[in-house]
């Protein structure tokens, strides 16, 4: 076990590991982050921020020396980092269940090679491959397979020749063409695995998503209880056969009112966020947890919670593009009962970019939802 005052190290600076090292401080951990850009909202806030970039041999020496343990917030840190990484110090999770993570056909395979559910798609690495593909894909959606997130890198496709099209404009990388399902709705699982291969799962969240991105979040999810059980099981059986260690999340789809499974995250995830505010231990306090090799928290959730997602386009007037550039009146939110509110203190805001959300508790669960989406509607979120 590590036990506090270790140092733990953190690839990526973003909100989610901003999250890490608010929780393993409270925990008695020191946090180093090890992240390119200046204004990293984790690297503000850690007891060091090594501001390099994921390939700097040196900077990762550095970090190796000075932490116990060293996880992401970021699936895309390169699969031969976190295998340097990992001759020197535990890196939870490992290079080969992020590497399926962060790549779209590795995923499908997985999936599809591991007997779990997933819709129907085909691997397009060539001009060819889209002539080939089965007519019953369409309509479509075509996803690069490597670097996409919040709805980039992502065109909504009717026929093979908008495929093409599509494909071409992605510069022929690498892609999957993904039948589009109808959606009775999507929800998500976050769950924490130890080394032992003990997984304790948070209770399935309902996640609603605006242009690509997630918009609110509804926990616990309004769905049949045994879709709710499917989910949970499912999710820990992606994360045992993952070998994975540490906090994971995977995303379903609801279709025909069956379960499919939509994409994993090797990290916590935008729709646990709620967990800091509902939960007896957030998913932050798992990855510490597990990383740590101390037993899992408890995921019990002792409230009903809604988020909403803050997006850049909040800090222009009118919620438009050239509107005047201000600050939101967060005295709106704060007269909320039972909000919390959190600002991840990114350096500009940007139009979709994540710049915090806010959580809705209490006990009755239609009763927080109609309370965030009127303060959503208040602070001046625009719809869709
Ligand atoms: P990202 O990495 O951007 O989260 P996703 O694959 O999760 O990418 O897609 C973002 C959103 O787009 C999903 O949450 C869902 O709302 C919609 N979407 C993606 N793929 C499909 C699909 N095959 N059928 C229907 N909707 C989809
Ligand atoms: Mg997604």
């Amino acid at each position: 076990m590590i036990l506090p005052p270790a140092t733990l190290g953190m690839l990526g600076g973003g909100q989610l590991g901003r999250f890490f090292v608010a929780a393993a401080h409270e925990m008695g951990y020191k946090v180093w982050v090890l992240d390119p850009d200046p204004h990293s909202p984790a690297g503000l806030i850690a007891d060091r921020h090594l501001q390099a970039g994921y390939d700097d041999f040196a900077a990762l020496d550095t970090l190796a020396d000075a932490c116990a343990a060293v996880t992401t917030e970021f699936e895309n840190v390169p699969a031969e980092t976190l295998d340097y990484l990992a001759k020197f110090v535990p890196v939870r999770p490992g290079a080969a269940a992020v590497a399926v993570c962060q790549n779209r056909i590795a995923e499908k395979s997985f999936l599809r090679d591991n007997g779990l559910p997933h819709g129907p798609f085909a691997v397009i690495q060539s001009d060819a491959d889209i002539a080939v593909a089965d007519a019953s894909l369409f309509p479509a959606i075509l996803k690069v397979a490597r670097f996409g997130y919040d709805g980039k890198g992502q065109a909504r496709v009717a026929t093979a020749a908008e495929a093409l099209h599509a494909f071409h404009r992605f510069k022929g990388e690498a892609c999957v063409l993904e039948a589009m399902l109808p959606l009775d709705c999507e929800v998500s699982v976050v769950l924490a695995r130890d080394e032992n291969g003990a997984v304790s799962t948070f209770p399935t969240v309902e996640n609603q998503h605006s242009r690509g991105i997630l918009d609110v979040s509804i926990a616990p999810a309004r769905v049949a209880p045994a879709i709710e059980a499917e989910a949970r099981r499912c999710a820990a059986l992606i994360a045992a056969r993952l070998g994975f260690i540490g906090t994971l999340a995977v995303e379903f789809f609801v279709t025909g009112g069956r379960l499919v499974v939509n994409e994993m995250a090797p990290r916590p995830h935008n729709s646990g966020h709620h967990t800091i505010d509902a939960c007896v231990a957030s998913q932050y306090e798992q990855q510490v947890r597990a990383l740590c090799g101390l037993p899992l928290g408890d995921t019990t959730q002792h409230s009903a919670s809604a988020m909403v997602n803050l997006l850049g386009e909040l800090w222009f007037e009118g919620g438009e593009p050239h509107g005047r550039y201000r600050e939101p009146d967060w005295s709106i939110l704060h007269a909320v009962p039972g909000l919390k509110l959190h600002l991840y203190a990114k350096h500009h805001a940007r139009h979709g970019r994540k710049m915090g959300h806010f959580t809705v508790v209490g006990s009755d669960a239609a009763d927080v939802l109609a309370k965030a989406l009127a303060a959503r509607a208040a602070i001046g979120v625009q719809d869709a």
